[in-house]
């Protein structure tokens, strides 16, 4: 939903599942316009958002990417951000299935 709402338009969006013995990582990437490095350490935070005015337009509250830190917390899930501007963002949850 985020690729969609705020990497651009034609951007590409990539969802996949591998196992790298014995954890499983789930990515969801786009080539789109990336997080800015400054913002990076608090994207998680609750309602943090990088272009107040666009995200405003957009309809975003901030609350989305906290939650999905929250679920991963909860279940002992790890959550990487790897983003680089105008280069695009990945999202990659990994877990031990035996955790
Ligand atoms: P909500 O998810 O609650 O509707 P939101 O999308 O603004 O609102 P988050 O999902 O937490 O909140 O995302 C926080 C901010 O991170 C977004 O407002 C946007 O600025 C930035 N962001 C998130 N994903 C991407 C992405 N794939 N590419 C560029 N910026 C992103
Ligand atoms: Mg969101």
């Amino acid at each position: 939903d985020n690729a969609i709402a705020y990497a651009g338009s034609g951007t590409t969006i990539t969802i996949s599942a591998y196992h790298q013995s014995p954890y499983w990582h789930f990515t969801f990437s786009d080539n789109g316009i990336g997080i800015p490095q400054e913002h990076q350490p608090r994207i998680f935070e609750r309602f943090f958002r990088v272009d107040k005015g666009r995200s405003r337009k957009d309809g975003g509250t901030g609350l989305g990417l906290a939650i999905v830190k929250h679920i991963c917390l909860h279940y002992g899930f790890d959550l990487h951000l790897d983003s680089r501007l105008q280069e695009g963002s990945t999202f990659t949850i990994t877990f031990h299935p035996n955790k």
